[in-house]
């Protein structure tokens, strides 16, 4: 069960005193508070754990500060979506830029950074198209151990610096290691939080635990966790689970495509259908990687990239995020050059995302007009 608090309950108010006395008194129950300070309100949840069907409802939203209580199903409890009135927020804001499940955000950037002119002219391509949001590969999970790792900690100042230059407010970079998010936090700090940062936990790391619960016990940064290429659906949604139940609920879930020769001569099998299912089954904003799933830049007989016809389909279906490989001069990419799409496609990309999403929120306006069918 989760009590939900009258927004701005401040926790040495007396009625927040008042409920936790109470709530301590309960046999067989423990507790656990999260808090989060929204730009106009703090909200507050209590997650009851334990022997709570024999709380009723009405009594636990009697109780003083309780705005309302809700039953939840051991499933995904933190970020599930519990049933269709489910109050809690399918939204998070990070450094002035919206995620949620009713927008989209497009991460258009290097998979990974290679040199300072690369990352600036790709920079300056976003910011000419009007995009405050990127990816920059800093660290990079190579199959091949003798394969260009990164550069790691070494480019960041440069990135943060050449991001704030461009008026970029979200970097997507994934880490694979806790010290990453340290290397992060003090090259951000050291160019005066220049930018923000996305951490992205890869489809190689979907269950790394360890890192999970590392990740999850910070709220600074938000969270983009990639699918696991090789598990379930149900595998992937709890590794998100893992970082929500450590405390950071800020995170989007990343579809990729799965790994299977099924899928060939895509990289990946794409899984856009699942669009709908993970925002059904969650509060995530789902974001879709057409780079990673399809992997090449090879174009239909209509001239539409295998890339951009997946985008598509998965912004029509309502993916929140789209992340997409770009470079300057892919021929010289250190990594996935073969699926990077050049800066003069830029803007035809994003009018290209804007059709769709459109496209969707016709889809959604029609359903709505015929809601009682
Ligand atoms: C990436 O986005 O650069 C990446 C390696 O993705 P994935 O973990 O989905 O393979
Ligand atoms: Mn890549």
């Amino acid at each position: 069960m989760i009590l939900i608090l009258t927004p701005n309950t401040q926790p040495d108010s007396p009625i927040y005193h008042q409920l936790i006395g109470y709530l301590d008194k309960l046999p067989n129950i423990q507790y656990r508070v999260h808090q989060e300070q929204g730009v106009e309100q703090l909200l507050t949840e209590v997650y009851l754990i334990g022997s709570t069907a024999a709380l009723s409802l009405d009594y636990m939203t009697s109780l003083p500060g309780v705005e309302r209580a809700v039953r939840v199903s051991e499933e995904y409890r933190v970020l599930g979506r519990h049933h269709a009135s489910d109050p809690r927020p399918s939204h998070f804001d990070y450094n002035g830029v919206r995620f949620g499940q009713d927008n989209l955000n497009v991460f258009a950037g290097l998979c990974a950074v290679d040199n300072p002119a690369h990352v600036e002219q790709m920079l300056k391509a976003l910011r000419d198209n009007g995009q405050v949001c990127t990816r920059m590969g800093a660290y990079k999970p190579r199959t091949n151990p003798y394969a260009f790792q990164g550069h790691g900690k070494t480019c960041l100042p440069y990135v943060f610096e050449l991001a704030g230059k461009y008026g970029i407010k979200v970097i997507a970079m994934e880490i694979t290691h806790e010290s990453h998010m340290e290397e992060i936090l003090e090259a951000l700090h050291q160019t005066g939080d220049a930018t923000g940062v996305m951490l992205q936990i890869g489809t190689r790391n979907t269950q790394n635990f360890e890192l999970l619960k590392i990740v999850g016990r910070q709220q600074r940064f938000p969270v983009l966790l990639k699918r696991g290429f090789g598990i379930t659906l149900d595998e992937s949604l709890n590794a998100a689970e893992y970082l929500a139940s450590e405390g950071n609920r800020k995170v989007v879930f990343g579809l990729r495509g799965m790994k299977t020769n099924m899928g060939d001569p895509h990289r990946n099998m794409v899984d856009f259908a699942h669009v709908p299912v993970v925002k059904r089954l969650t509060r995530m904003p789902v974001c879709i990687d057409p780079s990673h799933s399809v992997g090449t830049r090879a174009a239909g007989p209509d001239g539409i990239t295998d890339i951009s016809q997946v985008v598509a389909q998965g912004v029509i279906a309502g993916a929140n995020m789209v992340l997409v490989d770009f470079h300057p001069d892919p021929a010289t990419a250190l990594v996935d050059g073969p699926q990077a799409l050049t800066l003069p496609e830029l803007p035809y990309f994003l009018e290209d995302v804007a059709i769709a999403r459109e496209a969707y929120e016709k889809r959604v306006a029609l359903r709505q007009k015929y809601a009682d069918i």
